[in-house]
């Protein structure tokens, strides 16, 4: 042993870890006794990893040692200590693991953590900050360990939790693993007792695949669950399974749990959470699922089993067909390996697929939580079916935003020779309300899809079709095609007619506003969907939609205007009374100002405002004229 390494040497806690343990010491008093799962569960990832070097052939220390997690406990020492002979740590390593946070956005877990101090329990195992809840209930900790690797000394770790650590390499006999020693505060005693830490190791450990031991008796009854028959499994087995497995407090929405035989034997045990636990979106990669063989954990949080978009499911896969020292790295290329994620999504699915025909209502809870990331799956080729199936939209049939509807029931509502899907993109559904592209829908009656993220577009341009039904932006509908589509029974009381002389100005008007916006629009012409809106836009029905292009345009930062054609309402108010003016003075100003402003207002409604102080100066030029109108006619000088 070098001089340099047995003399003991002081660290200081990362801010962060300062911080973490500062809300964990002085604020955190209930549910303390999650410490004590932390670290079983530290002791069981030890283990697991040291049962994967052994598989993989690996050279390991004391290879005789039975691989448990042993507790022992000393009541009038207020003592407690937790062993394993899992794959110990180096002095590099345990100044490196246990000092700094190694998750990112450690600043947001901070955050997170001492606004929802009640839910710290669910909080600090998600990170991956586990091991420093132990300062909740101990005045100073000492860790000994010693590395699986052969030649690695036996080392010492001890804090107090305030501020700094002292590492020193010990001259023991000690052998490989890890003792964790705890020296209780004395507010925390009781978890020096043996019935309390039978308790707590039976509410929170209960899945551990090691044995735990008090007193050389283990407590804990190391079955794999998934692997019983579902039969000998009672609900509250999976319930607390799945508690354990994803430190949520609350039951699962959806428990799948399947045993497939050919081609591939595997079984899987996996649940969709009732909340997106991502909320925040900082936790980002904290997704995958358990990947064992012949219950050997070989992968914790494996991401490629199931695809990103159903990366909201927990839980694990154990296969009997893959080689136990198969290694992360190969793991991708194994047919094998591929049968089983292929198979393992298509049970997702199909169980979804169930979930919505039989309990709608829950599947509708699924999709509020979990529903954004689903839609991404548009890229899944293989799953298309099952995917377009499991979508859901709100639509102009729903009452409100909170409904949803699968594409089959539009296509069932369809009206007679329909043969599109009609959606379209607004912020939300009083602003889709309001767009003048969709009165011609209401008019007839006509089914809308309401899509309010940009990303729902890319979804229904990237799937093209539903059946054979095509996809349509209500921007784009031709109007030929909707004029032919039967017309709800309450028709409008017609509008009176233009005068034989009257359409021949009216002609002209158009012309008129045509040279008025020049290039800006590729024609002006008499709308026919319009029923109430006096102007609007329309995109070239072979062309993008106005939302798409906007979409491209940013990504481009291209900030030109597309050019569309403008239609006017025959039978508004203002183009009537515009119509007037024209008639009495075909160059009056008037007509240009609100040329331009219909052509400004159409835009703004479609999210292309370039100019908002052209726009202000227009209306307010209009506001002062009709101001003086106002006076004028109620004489008020
Ligand atoms: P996490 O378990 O999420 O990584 P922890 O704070 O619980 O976070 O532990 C930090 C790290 O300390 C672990 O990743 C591991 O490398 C190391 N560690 C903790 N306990 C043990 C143990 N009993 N044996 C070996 N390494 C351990
Ligand atoms: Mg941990």
């Amino acid at each position: 042993m070098s001089e340099t390494t047995t003399k003991t040497s002081k660290f200081k806690f990362k801010a962060e870890i300062n911080q973490l343990l500062d809300i964990l010491v002085h604020s955190l008093y209930t549910n303390r006794e999650i410490f004590l799962r932390e670290l079983i569960s530290n002791a069981s990832d030890a283990l697991d990893k040291l049962r994967f070097e052994s598989n993989r052939g690996t050279e390991i220390i004391d290879n005789d040692l039975p691989l448990e997690i042993t507790i022992g406990y000393d009541e009038k020492k207020k003592l407690l200590t937790v062993a394993d002979t899992g794959v110990g740590m180096t002095r590099d390593e345990i100044i490196k693991n246990i000092g700094t946070i190694a998750k990112s956005g450690s600043a947001d877990f901070l955050k997170q953590l001492s606004e929802h101090k009640d839910d710290a329990n669910n909080i600090i195992g998600k990170f991956g900050v586990g091991f420093y809840s132990v300062f909740m209930v101990a005045e100073k900790v000492v860790i000994k360990s010693r590395s699986f690797k052969p030649d690695a000394e036996p080392i010492e770790w001890i804090s107090d939790g305030a501020g700094s650590f002292q590492v020193k390499t010990i001259d023991e006999n000690f052998k490989r693993g890890t003792l964790i020693e705890i020296h209780l505060k004395e507010d925390a005693k009781e978890f020096a007792e043996k019935f309390r830490l039978e308790q707590i190791v039976n509410q929170h450990s209960k899945f551990i695949s090691f044995p735990i031991k008090i007193d050389g008796e283990q407590i804990n009854k190391t079955t794999a669950l998934w692997r019983e028959p579902k039969s000998n499994i009672k609900k509250e087995d999976y319930v607390d399974f799945y508690k354990s497995i994803s430190y949520d407090s609350e039951e699962p929405l959806l428990t799948i749990h399947v045993s497939v035989d050919a081609p591939i034997q595997f079984s899987s045990l996996m649940f969709i959470p009732k909340k997106n636990f991502d909320v925040f979106g900082w936790n980002r990669d904290d997704y995958g699922l358990d990947l064992y063989v012949r219950r050997v954990l070989i992968q914790h949080k494996n991401k490629d089993l199931l695809p990103e978009y159903l990366s909201f499911v927990k839980g694990i896969v154990d296969s009997e067909d893959l080689p136990l020292n198969i290694s992360r790295e190969t793991l991708q290329e194994d047919v094998i390996f591929h049968k089983i994620s292929e198979s393992v999504t298509k049970q997702v699915l199909s169980h979804l697929e169930k979930l919505a025909k039989n309990e709608p209502e829950k599947y509708a809870e699924f999709w509020k939580e979990h529903g954004k990331i689903f839609k991404m799956g548009y890229a899944d080729y293989a799953n298309k079916d099952k995917y377009m199936e499991l979508l859901r939209f709100n639509s102009s049939f729903n009452e409100d935003e909170k409904e949803i509807t699968s594409l089959a029931e539009y296509v069932e509502r369809m009206k007679k020779d329909q043969k599109e899907i009609y959606y379209i993109v607004g912020a939300s559904r009083e602003a889709i309300n309001i767009d003048p592209h969709l009165e011609i829908f209401k008019a007839k009656g006509v089914e809308v899809l309401y899509l309010y993220e940009p990303a729902d577009e890319f979804v229904i341009t990237s799937v093209l079709k539903y059946k054979d039904y095509d996809f349509k932006s209500v921007d784009q509908a031709d109007l030929d095609k909707l004029k032919k589509l039967e017309d709800l029974e309450e028709e409008k009381d017609e509008k009176e007619k233009l005068s034989s002389d009257d359409e021949l100005h009216f002609s002209s008007l158009i012309s008129r506003m045509k040279e008025i916006l020049g290039d800006r629009v590729t024609e002006v012409k008499v709308s026919e969907r319009l029923k109430e809106s006096p102007a609007i836009l329309i995109n070239p029905e072979d062309g993008m939609s106005a939302s798409m292009q906007k979409i491209l345009q940013v990504m481009n930062k291209d900030t030109s205007l597309p050019k569309r054609s403008m239609e006017i309402n025959k039978d508004s108010k203002l183009i009537r009374n515009l119509l007037k003016v024209f008639k009495a003075d075909n160059k009056d100003p008037y007509i240009e100002s609100v040329t331009e402003q219909l052509y400004e207002s159409a835009l703004l409604l479609e999210g292309y405002l370039t100019d908002p102080h052209k726009l202000v100066n227009q209306i307010n030029k209009l506001l002062e004229d009709s101001s003086d109108w106002y006076t004028n006619l109620k004489k008020m000088e």
